[in-house]
């Protein structure tokens, strides 16, 4: 009885999974593999590229492309790709050595190609601040671009590429103004924001917000802060009355805490900004990473 409970059991979660549309991992014949780097930009080039490639990531969920050490697996990877999507503006230092290391020719798509850069007025980025996705408008971009390359290592697809692209570039559109209307929840005063490190330059420009410091000085989250440097952030968030220190996921939450015991200001962690979440998680694509994000500012600035 006991066993024929179980083969019913293994039978009818058999039928539940056959249920589930099944995603191949075997790339059509022909067709170009296509690698794109961060996770959010996976799911960019997905949006794109619709059912015709199969589209991986190079670097797995939640880890930070700015500190990034590739892994033998990702060379393998690499040299499996046809294309090879980017996010450029300098935040893959590690990818020319990569692709050294992987031989093979590919075709290298950079998302944020003809975008004008924020300077990084520390100087230790000279490519300037590589955060563009932070705001949906610059995706677009990103979104013209991977169009273009996937048109020109697969020009059949070119008509399922152009109709994807137009039809998700009126999804960032919508996100936009979705976006635009939550922050005027926000008294102007108090659009405001410290970070971890200088991620949301772009986001901030674009929608209205004063960056008054981060933690981390650079657009890169690898550098350290000076003593001299965590004072003078917490009289600026003391000066301007800042409400909260909002921090990316996995980054170290030590110092917010010494700064919030400093000043009055809460600690908003797990915004989700170099990498979407897994599907149970609450930021599984990019536009939901942006709302979620949004959500998050808004919520605790309002
Ligand atoms: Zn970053």
């Amino acid at each position: 009885m006991v066993r024929k409970r179980i083969v019913i059991l293994a039978l009818s979660l058999l039928a539940a999974c056959s249920a589930q549309p099944l995603q191949s991992t075997t790339p059509s014949p022909g067709l170009p593999r296509v690698l794109a780097v961060e996770t959010y930009l996976a799911d960019i080039v997905r949006n794109v590229a619709g059912d015709r490639l199969i589209v991986d990531s190079l670097l797995p969920l939640n880890l930070d492309p700015h500190s990034y050490q590739p892994a033998p697996r990702d060379i393998i990877k690499v040299s499996k790709s046809d294309v090879l999507v980017i996010n450029g503006g300098g935040i893959e230092a590690f990818i020319a050595p990569l692709l050294d290391n992987a031989g093979g020719s590919r075709l290298v798509i950079t998302a944020s190609a003809g975008l004008t850069p924020r300077p990084d007025l520390t100087g230790e980025h000279p490519e300037g601040d590589p955060h563009f996705w932070l705001d949906p408008n610059n995706v677009i971009k990103y979104v013209e671009n991977t169009r273009d390359g996937l048109i020109q290592a697969d020009p059949q697809g070119s008509q399922v590429y152009t109709e994807n692209a137009a039809a998700y570039m009126v999804e960032l559109q919508a996100l936009d103004v979705w976006i635009k209307k939550q922050v005027a929840q926000i008294p102007p005063d108090q659009r405001q924001l410290v970070t971890n490190h200088e991620s949301l330059g772009y986001f901030a420009d674009r929608y209205g917000f004063t960056v008054v410091g981060t933690i981390i000085p650079s657009v890169s989250s690898e550098s350290v802060p000076t003593a001299r440097q965590l004072i003078s952030l917490i009289d600026r968030i003391r000066a301007s009355d800042v409400r909260a220190i909002f921090m990316e996921t996995g980054a170290n939450l030590n110092l917010a805490g010494q700064i919030a015991g400093e000043t009055s200001a809460i600690i908003v962690t797990d915004l989700h900004t170099e990498s979407i979440s897994d599907a149970n998680g609450p930021a599984p694509t990019y536009i939901d990473m942006m709302k979620y994000n949004v959500n998050q500012i808004v919520n605790a600035l309002k």
